[in-house]
């Protein structure tokens, strides 16, 4: 029997696509004109189909991509002709909220958005949140080790996860579905998964963990002239907040022009200055936490570490705010080749190194723009480069501009999005070759022929 046929034989034609039918379906959001390059596309509706499916790749050799919400930014769900397609779009139920313990549980189709909406019904908070949140499926969320918006007060993605259910290259089924906070019975097996870009094993369920959904949520874009004043005025805003501190988000001024430019959102506060902070305070007494952010940011003003700023003054302005922040598209629509980065370094670094990788990117022939923007709160920084052209000579001369000065001050070539193709060539810049040993080890004993999203990571 060919893998064709054994395919056909568990799985529907509808969900089966191939040949044709493949310029209908795509490999990113970005790319949805170009059609999917791949052997064909399986559209999996339950982990036992998932499971006879993998069985089948395994003894057939045959190579698989995994596919979320396709809206990764480190090439990583891109496929050859040679490579089958698995989705898991179809994969989309919420299968229970439980309020008591405070968990929902999932299937790895399900949309972040609707994620976040089911919670708040019911109160609770699940508190991952980025620009994507309307496409990228909770799969890859998790694969990715995604991290976003509010780190600073929530953590990654890693620390929202209490259980998860996996299918192995073979087809085994690993069941990890606990509700359970503390479980020390041995290696924590789910965390192989977590961060791994879909390279160990395919995610198909997770319980998530929610908290309370905060009560207050108040936020204020502020203008600053130094970087030593971003750094000054966070130490000032965690300090004082207790613990309330949910974003903390630096838009340089080119990235801040652009986003609040003619045909955009309106400007909170004017055009002019080097340096833009979006705060966010989450809490749960409304009265007094507004009261309370607005003092510590007229004290701030006194101390002298923002030059101008304004306060959400209700949900349409908190919208505002926060849509400028978000729609990184803005960004990537001004010129016909993106190029995306999210490094990690240490905080009292980021200004002076991004002003020297600013001024070296924009020196390049075929570089129309940079823009720079990030979490600053976690020493996580992206730019986005928009060029001319998609010339391999400069896209390379671009990472070495950016990755190479990383190595010395013990920074990451990757802070949020991963790996995946674009970035293997750059992994020892920040993993030794031990590391790199005992992730190659692990692929090799989990998926000893190589199935799963071959080519990625490592
Ligand atoms: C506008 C925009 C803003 C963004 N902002 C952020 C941000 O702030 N922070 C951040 O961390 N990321 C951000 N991203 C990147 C991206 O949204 C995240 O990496 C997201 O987690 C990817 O989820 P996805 O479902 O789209 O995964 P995909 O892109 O479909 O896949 C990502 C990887 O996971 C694998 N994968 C997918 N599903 C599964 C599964 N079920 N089991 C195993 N492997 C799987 C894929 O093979 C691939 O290797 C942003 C992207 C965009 C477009």
């Amino acid at each position: 029997m060919t893998i064709f046929q054994a395919i056909e034989s568990i799985i529907e034609p509808q969900r089966f696509i191939y040949g044709d039918l493949l310029s209908n379906e795509y490999s990113h959001i970005w790319k949805m004109e170009e059609g999917l390059n791949a052997l064909g596309l399986v559209k999996v509706k339950s982990t036992k189909e998932l499971s006879e499916l993998l069985k089948i790749c395994y003894k057939h050799n045959q190579p698989v991509v995994i596919h979320g919400g396709k809206t990764n930014l480190v090439g990583s769900t891109e496929s050859t002709k040679q490579e089958l397609v698995i989705s898991l779009e179809k994969m989309n139920a919420i299968e229970e909220i439980d309020i008591v313990s405070r968990t929902m549980t999932v299937q790895a189709g399900v949309v972040l958005e609707e994620i976040q909406n089911k919670a708040r019904e019911q109160s609770l908070l699940f508190p991952l949140n980025f620009g994507a949140k309307g496409s990228a499926q909770i799969g890859g969320i998790i694969s990715t080790n995604a991290g976003g918006l509010r780190v600073i007060k929530y953590g990654m993605t890693r620390q929202q996860i209490l259980g998860l259910e996996v299918v192995l290259a073979d087809g085994t089924i690993i069941n990890s579905m606990k509700k359970i906070i503390k479980d020390n019975s041995g290696y924590d097996l789910k965390q192989l998964f977590i961060g791994a870009e879909g390279t160990l094993g395919v995610i198909t369920k997770a319980v998530l963990k929610l908290t309370e959904a905060p009560t207050s949520r108040i936020s204020a874009f502020v203008a600053i002239k130094q970087y030593q004043q971003v750094v000054d005025l966070l130490k000032f805003m965690d300090s004082h907040l207790g613990g309330k501190l949910s974003g903390f988000e630096l838009i340089w001024q080119k990235s801040y022009e652009t986003m609040t430019g003619p045909n955009y959102q309106k400007p909170p506060i004017p055009h002019g200055y080097p340096y833009y902070v979006l705060i966010e305070s989450l809490g749960a007494d409304p009265l007094n936490d507004a009261t309370h952010f607005q003092d510590l940011l007229e004290q701030s003003l006194d101390l002298g570490l923002y030059e101008d700023g304004a306060i959400a003054q209700n949900e349409a302005d908190l919208q505002w705010f926060w849509k400028i922040r978000e729609d990184v598209h803005v960004l990537v629509s001004q010129g016909p080749i993106d190029q995306h980065f999210d490094i990690s370094l240490p905080i009292p670094l980021i200004g002076q190194m991004v002003t020297k990788m600013y001024a070296a990117i924009m020196n390049l022939k075929g570089v129309i723009h940079c823009f720079p923007f990030g979490h600053v709160a976690d020493g996580n920084i992206h730019f986005i480069i928009i060029k001319q052209n998609s010339d391999e000579a400069l896209t390379l001369a671009i990472n070495d501009m950016v990755y190479m000065p990383l190595q010395e001050i013990g920074g990451s070539v990757s802070a949020e999005h991963g790996i995946g193709t674009h970035k293997k060539q750059y992994l020892s810049f920040c993993r030794s070759a031990e590391e790199i040993a005992l992730m190659k080890l692990l692929k090799k004993s989990m998926d000893p022929k190589g199935i799963l999203n071959f080519g990625k990571i490592i």
